[in-house]
């Protein structure tokens, strides 16, 4: 049965209104609605909006995407949209295997919102058991790669490849500016490294490294293990030329091959890269997936993404935290090593627990099978008279068919398995964890249909070890114990039920984190996600299979449009901050065309995200700081005098609206016209959409490019850090510089796959088809209207800084927590992990501005949740009260020693406080959240860096 759109005003047949999800998405009912206008004393929510929102730039009109969907019609609407995707055995390799996501993991974290629904673990405390799940992914890592320290996680293989070239360029002992690429490297790696040399005036040169390459005149060399066309070549000699020159060696590598081949670093690499996503984690067209790096132990410090370490808290127990660089892009700005900021958290903890699932012997069984099984198949061709290109392999084989190609691609789409064509009469094979000896037999057919000779074939065949012997792996793999203790399902179970009760996410509490939007991802949305039909797709699958995903596209390219006022979307950037950069090279490459190419100023208001600098910098654009003035707008003044100084040279402001201050700067137009009448173009961060869906359109007031980040405003849970999705609108003019097709080679492309994490986008789309054009705008009413309840509530207690001209603030309000500081001594911190014992995750710290909390509740959250917060706020100022007042020192207040464990709950009690206070300050809790560790000793960790699990030799011996 198809279903027709739902016809909400039809008089005669009753609306389905409990199933309407406008009124689950949003938090409050409408007496507390009442209540909370109430307490701002406005009449209504339009009268609120009037007040917020400048009038230069409101408009309430339906955006066009149409009347709301309930969730079974929006789950029917999903399904027939998958229902036009194709499943197919898709062995074309480059990067993109099949893989069995064990159904115990599948379940209990990708399907999990304990785990999917986590913040980024910049609150160590409540975070410890998605840390270790990510000390267990950079053990794996380092494992694999042989090197001494690895990140939890990057975005996706090539870019992972571009982060090590930038990394090269930053270490190595010469000053060349080529950066070598194997020729045997994957297409869509070798266009996103070509997108990120460019603009910061490095050559790429391919050919082969054994003949081709001149060691003397590189900055560095990445080398592909295997290569793309499946071929492993030992890279010894071309690692010890490099070497001598100064320049650095990268490694890609497949981390399947790697559980049998010699390791990277054992060969001499200094960097190790690639995708985790055959450890467990779905195709799914493209992404999302964690990109992988591990580096020699003299580059840690300039390593990109996040690194996980082992501290101690203030018991001296051992703890897991962010180490190091945490968050660099904020401290460090245009100088930060990369702009790196939501990775792919959750894709790691998946592939970590794949690896806990199977162990050494597990990895080791299905490495082994799959390399059989490509032996067999080459042996098989051989026999039966195909050309068979590639010698040494691990899971991939090329061959030349010749005329025939064509005809054999079409037989093996005819029996349901992908080849990839690579052109001249070559086709590539790879097996896979989900290859059968079906297919292999299917395939030998389709390259000879003479079934006297298949019959014959298999009595005279004998797989041969296709691992030169230089490279076989030698020694234990995995030592660490969690890679032996949880090998029944019960017992990675529990393991993994252990990590996430450790945890606060949205399945506990409001995470009211400013700038990061953790609105509802709701069950209805996220449930698409892992059927088949979204998981299964290979990226580079033929289009007439992958209809049903582009056809999402549209209508999530149609909605992004629609709300934003731009005119094209590109949906290829895997965050938010990679969405920056691809606005960024439209913005340059525009420039370019016209010529005006001394265009490199980008003007970024002090108070911007961290991100905004560093990806300024990745173009190649020198970033110019604008003020702020004493209420938070970009003072107007020092606007025009820098765009006055720099005459001719803007290319772009990078502006964020509303502000990270969370105001609607009433100059916003005014702002853009500057900006256009300079030659520049105006780059609008939409983290911050949130505040403006349903009610302010960028792309009609003024600005000419935005990301968007889905993983805020679009409903993708966060994982814990990743995934995300950051794709970028633009206006007309800007649309050829969008994006093109990595795999095709097409300029400016900047992720791996065409439509980056593509099976994370039906999320955006259910959420957009649930709430309509109306339900949209009322949740950013909401958001607004909650944001404002929250600090009238709080304002008698802390000053609220930064309010638009009617005393408003957007859809988030910054508390000013420094003269508490000066006062009593107090910490944000303190105040952080006293919210802990609370139940709460703490707010944005120090973010826009030192000292400060940024508080965003967003319209999931009822009043009863916000008042809670409010409340659990309230007791702490009062015992703020209490120090500023005499009657307890800070050394000794429930403040300094927060969070409360259940140490503190049994051990015997000397404070000078009351236990219940200190323990219970919400009042007894029977079912209360008890962060496992108590405060945790950030700097100790970084002095005593410890980046992987502690090795159990037992494990080795016995491996041996
Ligand atoms: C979250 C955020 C970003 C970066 O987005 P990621 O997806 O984490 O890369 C950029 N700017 C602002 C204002 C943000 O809040």
């Amino acid at each position: 049965m198809t279903r027709t759109a739902p016809t909400r005003n039809d008089a005669l047949w009753p609306a389905n209104d409990a199933d309407r999800f406008v009124s689950r998405h949003n938090g409050p009912r409408a007496d507390e609605i009442d209540a909370m206008l109430g307490t701002l004393g406005v009449a209504s929510i339009d009268a609120l909006i009037e007040q917020t929102v400048p009038s230069a730039i409101l408009d309430r009109r339906a955006s066009g995407i149409g009347a709301a969907m309930t969730e079974t019609e929006a789950l029917a609407r999903l399904r027939q949209i998958a229902g036009r995707n194709v499943v197919m055995q898709s062995m074309i390799g480059q990067g993109y295997y099949g893989t069995v996501l064990p159904p115990v993991i599948q379940r209990n974290i990708l399907e999990n919102p304990a785990w999917y629904t986590a913040y980024t673990p910049y609150q160590p405390e409540i975070s410890q058991g998605r840390l270790e799940a990510l000390l267990n992914f950079q053990t794996l890592v380092c494992d694999l790669t042989g090197l001494d320290i690895a990140n939890a996680s990057l975005l996706d293989e090539a870019t992972a490849c571009a982060e090590a070239m930038a990394l090269a360029q930053r270490n190595a002992k010469n000053k060349a500016t080529v950066f070598f690429v194997d020729s045997d490297t994957h297409p869509q790696t070798l266009s996103v490294l070509r997108t990120r040399a460019e603009p910061l005036g490095w050559t790429i040169r391919t050919g082969d490294p054994e003949t081709e390459l001149d060691p003397s005149c590189v900055f560095g060399a990445l080398l592909s293990y295997p290569g793309s066309s499946g071929a492993v070549r030992d890279f010894r000699p071309v690692i010890e030329a490099l070497h001598e020159k100064g320049a650095l060696v990268a490694m890609t590598c497949d981390p399947l091959a790697l559980v049998l081949l010699e390791a990277p670093g054992a060969l001499g690499a200094d960097i190790a890269i690639g995708s985790m996503q055959r450890f467990g984690v779905p195709m799914g067209f493209g992404g999302p997936h964690a990109g992988f790096m591990a580096v020699r132990d003299a580059y840690k410090r300039t390593m990109p993404g996040r690194l996980v370490g082992i501290s101690r808290d203030s018991r001296g127990a051992p703890a897991y935290r962010l180490a190091l660089q945490t968050r660099e892009q904020h401290i460090r700005r245009e100088k930060a090593t990369s702009n790196i900021c939501t990775a792919q958290v959750l894709l790691a903890v998946i592939s970590s627990m794949y690896a806990v699932y199977h162990g050494p012997e597990g990895l080791r069984a299905i490495a082994g099978r799959v390399n059989r099984l490509a032996a067999i198949l080459a042996e098989g061709l051989r026999a039966l008279a195909v050309r068979v290109e590639t010698c040494a392999f691990f899971d991939t084989i090329t061959v030349q068919a010749g005329e025939s190609a064509a005809l054999v691609l079409d037989r093996a789409r005819k029996v349901g398995i992908n080849l990839r064509d690579l052109g001249d009469g070559r086709i590539g094979i790879a097996c896979d964890e989900t290859t059968e000896p079906a297919h292999i037999k299917a395939l030998w057919r389709c390259f000879c249909p003479d079934e006297a000779r298949l019959a014959a074939l298999e009595s005279g065949l004998e797989a041969q070890n296709t691992l030169p012997v230089s490279l076989r792996r030698q020694g234990a793999l995995l030592t660490a114990e969690v890679f032996h203790a949880h090998r029944s399902e019960t017992d990675l179970l529990r393991y993994m039920r252990r990590l996430s009760d450790m945890d606060l996410a949205l399945d506990r509490t409001m995470i009211p984190l400013g700038s990061c939007t953790m609105k509802l991802n709701a069950t209805a949305e996220m449930i698409p996600v892992t059927w088949p039909e979204f998981g299964a797709l290979h990226p580079f699958a033929p289009p007439e299979q992958t209809r049903g995903y582009h056809e999402l596209f549209g209508i999530l390219e149609h909605a992004l449009c629609a709300v934003s006022g731009y005119d094209a979307v590109s949906l290829q950037p895997n965050s938010g901050a990679q969405g920056e950069y691809a606005g960024l090279l439209a913005i340059r490459a525009y420039h370019k065309a016209r010529g005006e190419t001394e265009r490199d100023v980008c003007l970024i208001p002090a108070s911007a995200h961290g991100t905004n600098p560093a990806s300024a910098q990745m173009v190649g654009m020198r970033v110019v700081v604008v003020g702020c003035d004493s209420s938070g707008n970009v003072d107007l003044d020092d606007l025009r005098r820098k765009i006055a100084q720099h005459e001719g040279r803007i290319a772009a402001l990078m502006l964020t609206y509303p502000s990270t201050h969370g105001v609607y700067e009433e100059a916003v137009v005014e702002i853009c016209d500057l900006v256009h009448e300079a030659g520049g173009q105006v780059y609008l961060d939409g983290a911050n959409m949130n505040a403006q869906v349903g009610l302010a359109r960028p792309g009609h007031y003024g600005a000419d490019v935005s990301h968007f980040n889905l993983h805020k405003t679009f409903c993708i849970p966060h994982g814990g850090g990743g995934p995300g999705m950051g794709p970028i609108g633009v206006k007309a003019h800007l649309a050829p510089y969008l994006p093109g097709r990595p795999e095709a080679g097409d300029a400016h492309a900047v992720s791996a796959a065409p439509f980056g994490s593509a099976s994370i986008l039906p999320i955006s789309v259910a959420y957009v088809l649930m709430m309509g054009d109306d339900g949209l705008r009322q949740a950013t009413e909401t958001a607004i209207l909650n944001a404002n309840y929250v600090a009238a509530r709080l304002e008698g207690h802390y000053p609220v800084l930064y309010r638009g001209c009617k005393g408003r603030t957007a859809h988030e309000c910054i508390i000013d927590l420094r003269p508490l500081k000066e006062a009593a001594g107090v910490t944000v911190d303190d105040i952080a992990k006293r919210l802990i014992d609370h139940g709460f995750h703490a707010p944005t710290v120090s973010f826009p501005v030192a000292g400060t909390f940024m508080i965003e509740p967003t319209e999931s959250e009822g009043k009863r949740e916000l008042d809670r917060f409010c409340d659990a706020m309230i007791a702490i100022r009062s015992e703020i009260a209490a120090i500023e007042s005499g009657a307890i020192a800070l050394e000794a207040s429930p403040l300094r020693h927060a969070p409360h464990t259940t140490a503190d709950l049994t051990d015997s009690w000397d404070r000078a406080y009351d236990r219940m206070q200190g323990v219970f300050p919400g009042g007894m809790d029977r079912v209360k959240y008890f962060a496992p560790v108590n405060r945790i000793d950030n700097a100790w960790g970084d002095r005593n860096l410890v980046c992987a699990c502690p090795e159990t030799t037992s494990y080795a011996e016995a491996a041996e």
